[in-house]
């Protein structure tokens, strides 16, 4: 059984938890800190679960718990306190991340200032989010088999129209006129792209098949200025990836869009900007069985002169329509939490959540929106018992 140990119940962060997996073996220095932030509406139920089967999965890690969200900026107008991006970059080795929004905070600043606080002020310019599907019942479309669904997106995360850049005149008037930045740096485009060939080129697919291709994604017929730095970075880059030879694609959004709904094989890895990369997503969710199924990772690739390895955070929001419910779907964040693990050396781990998952969808273990019968609580306990099941030794 994993070792718990709480303290503290300061202002921020709230409190610290340890999971040792094995005390006779985990040295202090092995263990990994790890930042919690629930945040807001269904973030604050699904986060428990993932943190559940992390615990069940023996995975050697220190929690801290941070309020960070909604109900601590209306209590006292802090979002995030001062040194609160410094200190997780430089005491933590990833972030553990919820969802942020509440229809009590309509401008929603909160939200803004902690979630692209943390992409744009640590400098995670790299969104990945696998889109693989689990079991072909899951799928919308017809004739969709596991092995059919096994794409990645890169995701640019810190430019394109996230940067609020522009402004409103004549506000009211018949007159008025609203102008919204977009924001495309050659070094910003530049590393994005490089990381999707440098990930094509080191990650395998599941069934253990290299990846072969890299797909950009662009408006480049519409948005001329943008556009055509991406497709002259696209061609320089690709240009550098001889070895091993990367195939490459380009597709107008638009066009990409259909082709994800008409015939979603053959995907491998596409690179896009902020926005494409936020709608594709959700779309490319929606092949996977829904918005409660898809994780994600904000990393900076590359970078070591940091302790923190990144921010992993599931795609959906805080979905305030069903939250407090206890019906959300915590695979999202539970399979988010599987790729923290791995990205900090705990494959072993990463594999049992990843498995007891994949087992939870074929004998319909789950929340109702993907077919089954149970609460975000009891699917959370059902993967983190099957994870504690797998941990045995076999007789
Ligand atoms: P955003 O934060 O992206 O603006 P949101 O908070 O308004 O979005 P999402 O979280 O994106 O909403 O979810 C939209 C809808 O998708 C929800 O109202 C819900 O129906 C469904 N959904 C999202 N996440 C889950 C989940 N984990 N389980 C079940 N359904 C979900």
């Amino acid at each position: 059984m994993p070792r718990l140990r709480r303290e503290g119940d300061g202002a921020s962060p709230v409190s610290t938890q340890t999971l040792h997996g094995c005390a006779n073996v985990a040295s202090v220095s092995a263990t990994k800190r790890i930042a919690v932030i629930p945040g807001d509406g269904i973030g604050k139920e699904v986060i428990p679960q993932a943190v559940r089967v992390i615990e069940a999965a023996g995975a050697d890690l220190a929690l801290t718990y941070f309020d960070w969200g909604a109900d601590r900026y209306l209590a006292d107008k802090v979002t995030v306190p001062p040194d609160g991006f410094a200190s997780l970059a430089r005491d933590f080795d990833a972030i553990l991340v919820g969802a942020f929004g509440d229809p009590r905070v309509p401008s929603n600043i909160h939200a803004r200032e902690i979630l692209l606080g943390m992409r744009c002020q640590m400098d995670l310019y790299a969104n990945v989010r696998p889109v693989r599907l689990l079991n072909a019942s899951l799928c919308p479309l017809k004739g969709i088999e596991p092995r059919d669904l096994d794409f990645v997106v890169i995701r640019e995360n810190t430019e394109g129209v996230y940067g609020d850049l522009g402004g409103v005149f004549k506000q009211g008037t018949p007159d008025e006129i609203a102008i919204q930045e977009d924001v495309n740096t050659r070094k910003g485009v530049a590393r994005i792209i490089s990381y999707a060939f440098d990930y094509c080129a080191s990650n395998k697919k599941v069934d253990g098949s290299p990846r072969r291709r890299v797909l950009m994604c662009d408006k480049s017929n519409a948005m001329t200025h943008a556009g055509s730095l991406w497709q002259r970075v696209f061609k320089e880059v690709a240009a550098e990836y001889s070895n091993p030879k990367i195939e490459t694609q380009h597709m107008y959004v638009d066009a990409l869009c259909m082709q994800m709904v008409r015939d979603p094989r053959g995907f491998d890895v596409i690179v896009t900007n902020n926005m494409f990369g936020d709608i594709l997503t959700d779309l490319a969710a929606g092949l996977q069985g829904g918005l409660g199924m898809a994780a994600s990772a904000n990393l900076h690739p590359g970078r070591t002169s940091e302790r923190c390895r990144g921010m992993f955070e599931p795609v959906h929001g805080s979905a305030p329509a069903i939250a407090g419910k206890d019906i959300a779907n915590p695979f999202g964040a539970i399979l988010t939490a599987a790729m923290m693990l791995a990205h900090l050396g705990m494959l072993a781990e990463a594999q049992k959540i990843e498995a007891a998952v994949l087992e939870a969808v074929r004998q319909k273990k789950t929340t109702a929106d993907i077919g089954g019968t149970l609460g975000t609580r009891e699917a959370g306990e059902w993967v983190a018992e099957r994870v504690r099941l797998s941990n045995s030794p076999r007789l």
